[in-house]
């Protein structure tokens, strides 16, 4: 019997519906949300990120600055634009889109922005604090990810967690967060070996390489949740994760589709990031 679907388009229009409400409350207190989005460069897929979440922005009523600059811009230049919105107060996120060209440090960037309108969470800051279990900002990707698995009240305690990729910004804050609820977590990363011993042995699968399809049918565990992050364009030009889906559904328990699956949740739990540092600043 194929998987259930986990359906990232249904939860976060639930999940917008209450930020819309929450967003409508905060600002009658004279403190109407607001994300900055930067991008640098031309990159076609940055392109279309930021224009989906200044256009999210806009349809649960948040104000929304979206600044593009070429990719000429001095890494000066970005840092005092940084400092200009960290200081205005129309202004409680501000996300910086990676990657950035080459020429700027995205770690002298990313900790440049004040860990109180951090709302990516990749500050090392805010990375510490999810470190030890007091996330200010839970990065948007594994935060959505949690709701997810919390949509289907899976019972995380005591559950068998892998994440296949390790980086900063998903698989390690995924460990993180599913560590902290409980689970058993094991990383892998490019050199893990035998990487089937562990996918099989997963309760929950949480995929994030940016390797189409690498996850095969027989490397699933029977009735596992499947959670793939990547997004992958395949040369036809079609999207596909990190899982071979088509395989993947008739083991899985549950699964996420690419695209609908974590893509929008992503954007989602930005929203609820910006929602909550603004209701910080209205101290609500
Ligand atoms: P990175 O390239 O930063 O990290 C990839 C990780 O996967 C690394 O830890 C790497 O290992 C590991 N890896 C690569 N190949 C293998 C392999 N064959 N076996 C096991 N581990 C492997 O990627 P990101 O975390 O930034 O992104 C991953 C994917 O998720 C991409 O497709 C990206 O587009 C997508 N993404 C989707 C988002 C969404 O909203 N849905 C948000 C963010 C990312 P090592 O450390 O050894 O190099």
């Amino acid at each position: 019997m194929p998987a259930q679907l986990l359906d990232g388009n249904a939860l976060s229009k639930k999940l917008r519906a209450e930020i819309a409400a929450r967003g409508a409350i905060v600002t009658a207190k004279g403190v109407r949300p607001g994300l900055a989005v930067i991008v640098v460069g031309e990159n076609p897929a940055s392109q279309v990120y930021v224009r989906n979440k200044v256009k999210a922005c806009e349809e649960v009523g948040f104000h929304s600055v979206l600044e593009r600059y070429s990719a000429e811009l001095g890494e000066e230049e970005l840092l005092a634009r940084i400092a200009t919105l960290n200081a205005d107060p129309s202004i409680h996120g501000i996300l910086v889109q990676l990657p950035l060209p080459e020429h700027i440090a995205a770690e002298r960037v990313l900790e440049a922005i004040a860990p109180e309108k951090d709302v990516d969470g990749f500050h090392v800051a805010n990375a510490g604090a999810l470190m030890v279990g007091q996330p200010e900002f839970k990065p948007c990707t594994p935060y959505g990810c949690m709701k997810i698995l919390e949509s289907i009240d899976y019972p995380i305690r005591g559950a068998r967690a892998v994440i296949v990729g390790a980086s900063n910004i998903v698989g390690k804050p995924m460990a993180m967060l599913l560590l902290q609820a409980g689970a058993t977590v094991t990383i892998c990363n490019s050199k893990t070996r035998d990487l089937a011993h562990h996918t099989k042995d997963a309760d929950i699968l949480v995929v994030a390489t940016g390797k189409p399809k690498m996850i095969s049918g027989d490397m699933v565990k029977n009735g596992a949740v499947v959670i793939d992050v990547g997004i992958n364009r395949l040369p036809d030009g079609k999207l596909c994760g990190d899982v071979d889906f088509d395989a993947a559904k008739y083991v899985a328990g549950w699964i996420t589709p690419v695209p609908g699956g974590v893509g929008p949740m992503t954007i989602t739990m930005l929203l609820m990031n910006t929602l909550e540092a603004a209701e910080k600043a209205a101290k609500l």
